[in-house]
């Protein structure tokens, strides 16, 4: 489970987070989406500590994340994060790109660490590709392995930002199917996307941001069939 009470976040004298609560329970989905700017990615790199927050409470799995005592890396390795672009090492394979934070963050031997590894990759449908190298894979291949790469480390969440906004059209649906399965497996999951569909069908609550604050949040059905707020009818007129 997750919980942000009162979260700020300035950059300079530019206030990007002006007061962000929401809570998402083990399990769950919790989908954001927003106009560009709206705070979206600095919200996720708050939650695993990427940002610092200049004020407010983020507790994951009843860790107090915002606590300046807490140790960042553990933090970071407790909770997955994928990007849009997906950041993989070019010059290790597909493999090795799965083991080496379980070895050396996790403390995994080798042996633990590619079972793992192959347990990932089989789930996201490449098992038959670990020695290959990232530039030899598709984009939606390369984010499957990014997926997997997370799931390697165990996490107790999964955070996703936009995840598919980089991929050719045709490549958008496995990753979203991956993602589908890892919901339905129960991973607390927040997503960063523009993909209503997957919003509607797999988030089990949909958060609209815009400058800094969250205008309206439900159930996705709700949200998307009849947005309350100006704001989100104006949003979601031009993206669905
Ligand atoms: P997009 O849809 O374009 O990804 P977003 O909703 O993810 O947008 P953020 O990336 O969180 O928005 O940015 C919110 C605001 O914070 C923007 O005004 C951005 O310029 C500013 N910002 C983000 N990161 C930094 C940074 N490291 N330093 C200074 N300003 C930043
Ligand atoms: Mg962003």
């Amino acid at each position: 489970a997750i919980d942000v009470q009162d979260l700020h976040k300035y950059f300079g004298d530019n206030e990007v987070l002006k007061g962000i609560d929401f809570h998402v329970d083990q399990g769950q989905v919790v989908c954001v989406v927003g106009p560009s700017g709206s705070g979206k990615s600095t919200l996720l790199r708050c939650v695993n500590r990427l940002e610092e927050p200049t004020s407010g409470r983020i507790v994951v799995e009843g860790v107090e994340i915002t606590d300046p005592d807490v140790d960042v890396d553990k933090v970071r390795s407790r909770i997955g994060m994928v990007f849009q672009q997906f950041n993989l090492f070019p010059h290790l394979t597909v493999l090795r790109n799965l083991t080496i934070a379980q070895q050396r963050v996790r403390r995994r031997s080798k042996d633990e660490a590619v079972e793992v590894a192959r347990t990932n990759l089989a789930k996201v449908g490449l098992a038959d590709r670990e020695d290959a190298y990232p530039a030899h894979l598709s984009g939606g291949q390369q984010q499957r392995v990014a997926i997997a790469r997370a799931l390697s480390m165990s996490p107790d969440m999964m955070l996703f930002d936009e995840p598919t906004s980089a991929l050719d059209p045709e490549l958008v649906g496995d990753v979203l199917d991956v993602m589908r399965d890892l919901a339905s497996e129960g991973m607390t999951m927040m997503v960063v996307t523009h993909e209503m569909g997957f919003a509607r069908e797999v988030g089990h609550k949909l958060v609209f941001m815009d400058g800094g604050v969250i205008v309206e949040e439900g159930d996705p059905r709700k949200v998307l069939a009849d947005p309350q707020h100006e704001r989100t009818q104006a949003f979601l007129s031009k993206v669905l």
